[in-house]
């Protein structure tokens, strides 16, 4: 075979592979006559926790690997890449995919490259014996992967709750069937021998099995052993009870529970887990919204961050209470601490508050001690807020948006417990209540409180 000299005018295609132990890359170029000539072949080593990776993570770092190598070639200019490995092209299509972390990471650095991803079978592939004769890796190269690793080392760390050590994760994980099977599988790429019943010892590894395989192009291993989906980590079973009631901590709902797990794990069966939780957790049985609440008239709710905002009393057990004020537009709250609830006392936080946020437009409260107050009546005057009174105890008479927020009584009660406990413990009780409470998830896909203020202000 000839190799052709390169021509910046012609279409190049890169056709790529990887074998368990290295990867080959060949660049083409389309001649006049309609056939593909080679231009320079390449080849390297995989590092051994390379030789670790999942087939899918390997066929990948080959497309990124030989874009890079090529990279005096390719840049700039539109290009094809081949790959032998089907499942790669959703991943490299659009942005719905979720690829692994090590994967996300190199498609992110291919953004620079402008090329389409093509599929043809392995049988044709000219890379595929360059991949198993490969060329050691250089420095450079094995600096890369360690960089890689870093990554997924980034990723595992913050998914992993904070209470539980990642020993006891790698541990637990080491002790799972199922997860030991499934990572078994996505190393070599091989379910099918999985799917018969006799290879399990019990019939939840088994359905436990039968949802990692269903998530199968979403799996990677990190190198101290952890399964990931994604950017989550997989809980091994024997963990998953202790991370749902850390979850469910604040007792808060079906839900925001559910929201704050998925963000960061993942196992299967963890919708029902939660359920089963709640269904159990009296605290939350006993607060619950009523079966059939009244239809209610929603008002308008606010349409930027502090123009309507929510005030209400905790009590903590040294006898000094809570001033929580909550921005009912990004349910923010802030949270001061006072000695008494006097309207002497407690005017002077509002004045900070809003020298801080700006002017409320408008304050709802149950009107209890001091908001039925004379000064209370004069600092409202003062600056100019219009007060609302709200139904004590039926915080749903006021609007969806308030139903939601701090003056809903019972969930309150639940909040001043966490903040009492994180009080206790030396914490700063309004980034308590927020981190405890209302977390990043209060708003669903809308992002967090703070988010939201942002995203309004900017
Ligand atoms: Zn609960």
């Amino acid at each position: 075979m000839t190799l052709a000299f390169f021509d910046p005018q012609r279409h190049s295609q890169l056709v790529v592979d990887a074998s368990p132990t290295g990867l080959g890359a060949v660049l083409a170029q389309k001649q006049d006559c309609g056939e593909w000539a080679p231009i320079a072949f390449a080849s390297r080593t995989l590092t051994p926790t390379e030789q670790r990776y999942s087939q899918i993570e390997r066929e990948a770092i080959a497309i990124h690997w030989g874009c890079r190598h090529f990279h005096l070639y390719l840049y700039g200019n539109s290009f094809s890449v081949v790959t032998d490995h089907k499942p790669l092209l959703p991943l490299f299509k659009g942005s719905s995919s979720k690829p692994p972390p090590r994967i996300e990471k190199w498609i992110l650095q291919l953004q620079e490259y402008h090329f389409t991803l093509t599929y043809q079978p392995g049988t044709k592939n000219p890379a595929d014996f360059l991949s198993r004769h490969a060329h050691p890796a250089t420095s450079k190269e094995i600096e890369e992967a360690q960089d890689t690793e870093e990554y997924v080392r980034l990723v595992v760390e913050r998914a992993r709750p904070p209470p539980i050590p990642l020993s006891e994760v790698v541990t637990a994980t080491k002790l799972d069937e199922c997860l030991q099977l499934a990572i078994a599988a996505t190393r070599t790429g091989e379910w099918r021998p999985l799917q018969r019943p006799d290879s399990f010892r019990t019939q939840q590894a088994q359905a436990c099995l039968h949802a990692l395989f269903n998530v199968r192009q979403e799996l990677s291993v990190s190198e101290e052993g952890c399964l990931l989906r994604g950017l989550r980590l997989v809980m091994p079973a024997s963990l998953t009870n202790r991370v749902v009631s850390l979850a469910h901590g604040a007792h808060q709902w079906i839900v925001k529970s559910k929201a704050r797990l998925r963000n960061k794990i993942w196992f299967p069966g963890l919708d029902k887990l939660v359920e089963d939780t709640i269904q159990k957790c009296i605290v939350c049985q006993a607060s619950g919204s009523p079966d059939h609440p009244a239809p209610i008239i929603t008002e308008q709710g606010p349409t930027a961050p502090w123009q309507k905002v929510s005030a209400n009393f905790g009590h903590l057990p040294d006898g000094s209470h809570m001033v929580i004020v909550v921005d009912d537009y990004s349910r923010y709250p802030e949270v001061e601490v006072v000695q008494s609830t006097s309207a002497q006392t407690v005017i002077p936080k509002f004045e900070k508050l809003m020298a801080t946020h700006g002017f409320f437009g408008e304050i709802h409260t149950d009107n209890g001690p001091p908001f039925n107050s004379h000064e209370w009546e004069e600092f409202l005057a003062s600056t100019n807020t219009k007060h609302r009174c709200i139904t004590p105890r039926w915080p749903q008479a006021n609007g969806e948006v308030e139903s939601l927020v701090i003056t809903r009584p019972k969930r309150t009660d639940q909040l001043f417990d966490k903040a009492t406990s994180v009080v206790r413990a030396g914490g700063r009780c309004g980034t308590g209540v927020l981190l405890s409470t209302d977390g990043p998830f209060q708003n669903g896909d809308s992002g967090s409180p703070a988010q939201m203020q942002t995203l309004a202000c900017g």
